[in-house]
């Protein structure tokens, strides 16, 4: 290789590399982040807009814009110039997640509409790439460690594609919101913070458990576990993903209904106390879990 190779190639690779977007979870229309979309934020916006149970004080305070605006920015944050924000891996996002629901208890007591707004639509955002297993801590990894570093990154990014893009245009189902075991709304944000990082975190373990033993850490382990659609779960063995795609708009509908609930416990406090009021269906961990509330004709703890 002449000199001026030696000089020219490096630069070459650092252009690439710069220029290369960072590889994102759901695609921002999914997030409810885009003009008309009909994605998680903005599902979980219109539920409350439409509960005639939510004081209209509530509804006159959330603006949508803001919401929007705030459900795109974690991903704009990581990008080009600003470089901000680290990878969204799913324990990274549901620390975020939690963190800026709890911002929001803060801003509502000062009144500044503007920024409870954002800041529900930023938590949004963790919170609805926290069920993107194709971003799991481990699972670059688990794939690397599987195929080799060049063919599994490459499997790797074909599936993550592939579960992310079957559901770009996916409307989630209207959220229940989350209650305890005993089927009783939270009483506060931190109880409710507290057991969904339970949850997350039991989640988290066991879609790809250990990284070092691939064996044990297969991600259709997760799918056959599930009560979805299809019963054979036959089709996920042996790394056949054609049909993730079963899965992948259930976890659009539980991170929808996960969002739903952080943002109803933000905004409950002591004198709206709107936890106990709202008119959506309720369900406890392990019904959100499981789905069998999305059995037809079966409903759990219909209040109203
Ligand atoms: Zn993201
Ligand atoms: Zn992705």
């Amino acid at each position: 290789m002449g000199k001026t190779w030696l000089f020219v190639v490096p630069v070459l690779a650092i252009m690439m590399l710069a220029s290369a977007p960072p590889s994102s979870n759901w695609n921002l229309r999914t997030h409810g982040a885009t003009y008309g979309t009909r994605g998680i934020a903005q599902v979980a916006f219109s539920t409350i807009v439409r509960d005639p149970n939510i004081p209209v004080e509530i509804k006159k305070g959330l603006e949508w814009n803001f919401i929007r605006t705030g459900a795109g920015a974690p991903d704009r944050w990581r990008q080009s110039p600003y470089y901000l924000d680290s990878g969204h891996t799913q324990t990274y996002v549901e620390i975020q997640g939690a963190d800026y629901l709890e911002n929001v208890e803060r801003l509502q007591d000062m009144g500044v509409w503007d920024n409870v707004s954002y800041y529900l639509g930023i938590a949004a955002h963790y919170w609805g790439d926290v069920m993107c297993y194709a971003h799991h801590d481990n699972a670059r990894l688990y794939y690397e460690q599987k195929y080799g570093p060049d063919l599994g990154y490459g499997i790797w990014d074909n599936y993550h594609h592939h579960l992310e893009l079957q559901v770009k245009y996916y409307r989630p189902k209207d959220p229940a919101l989350i209650v305890d075991d005993d089927g009783d709304e939270y009483t506060s944000l931190s109880d409710f913070i507290d057991a969904a990082k339970m949850r997350l975190d039991d989640f988290i373990y066991q879609t790809l458990r250990d990284s070092q033993n691939i064996n044990n850490g297969y991600f259709g382990d997760w799918i056959k576990s599930r009560k979805i659609e299809e019963t054979n779960y036959a089709v996920y063995a042996n790394g056949n993903v054609d049909n993730v795609h079963y899965g992948s708009k259930e976890l659009i509908d539980m991170s929808t209904e996960l969002v739903y609930s952080g943002w109803i416990y933000a905004l409950d406090n002591s004198s709206n106390n709107i936890a106990s009021y709202v008119s959506a269906d309720r369900i406890t961990w392990e019904q959100w879990w499981s789905r069998e509330h999305r059995t037809p004709g079966l409903t759990f703890y219909h209040k109203f």
